[in-house]
């Protein structure tokens, strides 16, 4: 086994392997840009060495840096993580070169999974099922439209070179072939540098189900079962669980063979994940490409199978023979991961930059009946860049069944308090009390479908509308009682007082309140409720018990009041004597500043093109610039119909947020 190894990564899975190398007794080398001096990984690992300016082109991506602090630091191997540079067979090829282990798959399994079409061609010799299509590369629009109505629409046109969810498209008549085809190779072009195409059948139905392999350098491999992955957004994946509900043994048994057969046919020899579609109507399954990488979802199968899969490519990339037999492996249980990214979900899913003022995730360990683990690499006070992918943390939980992995998610979202950034928490947590999720009846349309004009946040519910009024007083009286105690004589209103109005968004609800040492006795209605909870002030984070129900709140203090979260609901709360809530019922409303002559950038990041000239006639929704953040190109769009005035900026500026790029007559 190897005594030190460099990872040539960062955030949370740098962690993640520092974590199993440390359990080894393996030291670690880090490499990190300008952005990531002092991060966690950085803080964790034995040995760090700087590689550069913070754009990935300028350091995680330059293999001679990479392989200059291999040799500086004297480390035998390097973990690649995902991204960056772990499926370029250039830096596997080199580090062979260079005598330094790769601890990946060898450059030729790289090179014949990279491509889509070559490795379906692959697939299909080595019995494993593909998608209906055309197999060769197709030339022009024409040919295009023959092959599609060859092969009966709908159909998916795609770049062979494709990834990330880029050059893909669905056409379901000629008239969208038409339209895609150059659409697609344009994109490939522009993306990938190759834009070679080809057309297979669109599979109805589509869930994304892919199987874990693991094999070694003697020609021995295993799967380690299925993840479904059909919670996705923009193609990329959102909520991960393994096993798939759609799954049965025999359906389970026949494509992790088919898996293993054609890891074997390119002598995989590392961990890798081998990407399905399958057809919720008839369970019917197709090869889509083979990762060659660990995964971004690679705990769920950890979980479920008590296998360590950054261990298993630590020893076979060292040589040593993969231990796991077949029959050894069994499915315990259920466990389900959400992606935690640094997003706004109630602003289209923009990407969010900034300080971590606040980040208290879930303990780690036993929740209600399932267990918690937390995958992160990120700390409170960390600053979040515009340089990097914007998932900071995964949460992942296992139960003994889906509901019980489901239900654990939830209470463990519920207990995840950032403040200082937004974060997509209330999005998955409304996922995870959502019916149709819960049903398992899900397809890749899932977010499209059942949040078709993207996330409002959710209506709470009579019993959600209770834990939040309970909390807001509760809060509210104890911060009271300590300001009387501090200040030795009676605030006005007294804490002792019992009557009050709990104010959620414009809600008002009259109470009682009783408050007790860690107790709380609410009156709603003439309902009294009894609160249990351990909660002082300091934290941001109410758990405990009403009527003897557990539950958790979280809240942030807002100038007037506090924000409070639970599952997908948020609210702000205000807890008044019942005479300042009649005051404040008589306030008129503050109007909203008119913005709609304005394109403000809602997020710092660098301007890619301003698509309008002054004096342009521009229509309500029409794209007025592109701005980068975070990997992802996103587009302003007018607000109303008017005359471009006057121009802020050009391509190649940075941008700060609420920046005014562009103004309307
Ligand atoms: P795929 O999308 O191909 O199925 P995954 O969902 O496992 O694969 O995600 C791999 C993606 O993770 C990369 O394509 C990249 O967008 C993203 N990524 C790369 N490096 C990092 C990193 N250090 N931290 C978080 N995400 C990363
Ligand atoms: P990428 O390299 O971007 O990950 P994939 O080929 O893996 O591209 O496809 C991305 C997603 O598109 C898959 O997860 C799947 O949901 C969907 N998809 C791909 N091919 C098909 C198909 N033929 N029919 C239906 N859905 C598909
Ligand atoms: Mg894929």
């Amino acid at each position: 086994m190897f005594e030190k190894i460099l990872i040539a990564n960062r955030g949370e899975i740098a962690v993640r392997v520092i974590k199993t190398c440390r359990r080894l007794g393996i030291k670690t080398v880090v490499v990190y840009s300008d952005a990531d001096a002092g991060s966690m990984a950085v803080e964790m690992a034995d040995e760090t060495v700087h590689i550069g300016p913070s754009p990935a082109a300028e350091s995680y991506l330059v293999m001679d840096k990479i392989v200059d602090a291999v040799k500086q630091t004297g480390a035998e191997a390097v973990h690649p993580g995902f991204g960056f540079l772990s499926e370029n067979p250039e830096f596997a090829k080199r580090l062979e070169k260079e005598g330094i282990a790769f601890i990946g798959p060898n450059p030729h399994a790289i090179e014949a999974m990279g491509d889509k079409i070559s490795s379906k061609k692959l697939a299909d010799e080595a019995g494993v099922s593909t998608v209906p299509g055309h197999m060769g590369l197709i030339e022009s629009t024409e040919e295009a439209v023959k092959v599609s109505g060859d092969i009966g629409y709908p159909v998916m046109i795609k770049a062979s070179a494709g990834g990330g969810g880029k050059g893909i498209r669905v056409a379901y008549n000629d008239k969208e072939v038409q339209e895609g085809f150059p659409a697609v190779k344009a994109e490939a072009k522009a993306s990938f540098g190759d834009d070679r195409i080809f057309i297979e059948k669109f599979i109805e139905q589509p869930r994304h189900v892919e199987i874990q392999i693991m094999g070694d350098k003697h020609g021995n491999c295993v799967y380690l079962f299925e993840r479904e992955c059909s919670i996705q957004r923009r193609n990329q994946k959102v909520i991960e669980e393994a096993p798939s509900p759609l799954l049965d043994e025999a359906t389970r048994k026949k494509m992790g063979e088919q898996a293993v057969a054609l890891a074997k046919a390119v002598n995989y020899d590392s961990a890798g994940t081998v990407e399905f579609v399958a057809s919720g109507a008839d369970k019917s399954f197709y090869f889509l490409e083979m990762n060659t990488r660990l995964q971004v979802e690679h705990p769920v199968t950890e979980m479920i199978t008590g296998v360590d899969l950054v261990e298993q490519m630590l020893r076979v990339a060292s040589g040593e023979t993969l231990a796991i037999k077949q029959d050894d492996l069994k499915i315990n249980g259920w466990a389900i991961e959400s992606r935690v990214y640094a997003e706004d979900p109630y602003r289209k899913f923009l990407p969010s930059i900034g300080r971590l003022r606040r980040f208290h995730p879930p303990v780690e360990g036993p929740l209600g009946e399932g267990t918690v683990r937390m995958d992160s690499g990120v700390r409170e006070g960390d600053e979040i860049s515009m340089f990097y992918d914007p998932m900071i943390a995964k949460l992942v939980t296992h139960g003994k069944d889906r509901d019980t992995a489901l239900d654990t998610q939830a209470s463990a979202l519920d207990r995840f308090h950032i403040e200082g950034i937004q974060d997509n928490i209330p999005f998955v947590a409304a996922v995870m009390d959502e019916k149709r999720f819960r049903s398992g009846d899900i397809t890749t349309a899932y977010i499209k479908d059942e949040f078709p004009d993207g996330f409002d946040g959710v209506e709470p519910t009579d019993k959600q509308r209770l834990y939040l009024t309970v909390t807001a007083a509760y809060v509210h009286g104890v911060f009271a009682r300590r300001a009387e105690k501090i200040s030795g004589r009676m605030s006005e209103p007294s804490a002792a007082r019992k009557d009050w109005v709990v104010i959620l968004d414009k809600h008002q609800q009259p109470i009682e309140l009783e408050l007790g040492d860690e107790s709380a006795k609410i009156t709603i209605d003439g309902n009294t409720h009894s609160l249990e909870t351990e909660w002082k002030p300091g934290t941001h984070l109410l758990e405990g018990t009403i009527d003897g129900e557990p539950f958790a709140v979280k809240f942030a203090d807002k100038t007037e009041g506090y924000l409070l979260r639970h599952r997908g609901v948020a609210v702000r709360a205000l807890v008044c004597t019942p005479l300042t809530a009649k005051m404040l019922e008589r306030l008129p409303e503050k109007p909203k500043p008119d913005t709609s002559k304005l394109i403000i950038s809602p997020m710092p990041g660098l301007v890619v093109s301003v698509d309008v000239e002054v004096g342009q006639q521009v229509e309500e929704g029409e794209a007025v610039c592109i701005v980068e953040a975070m990997k992802m190109q996103n587009i302003i769009r007018a607000e109303a119909t008017g005359t471009v005035k006057t121009i802020n900026v050009g391509a190649g500026d940075s941008v700060a947020a609420d920046e005014i790029m562009v103004e309307f007559e």
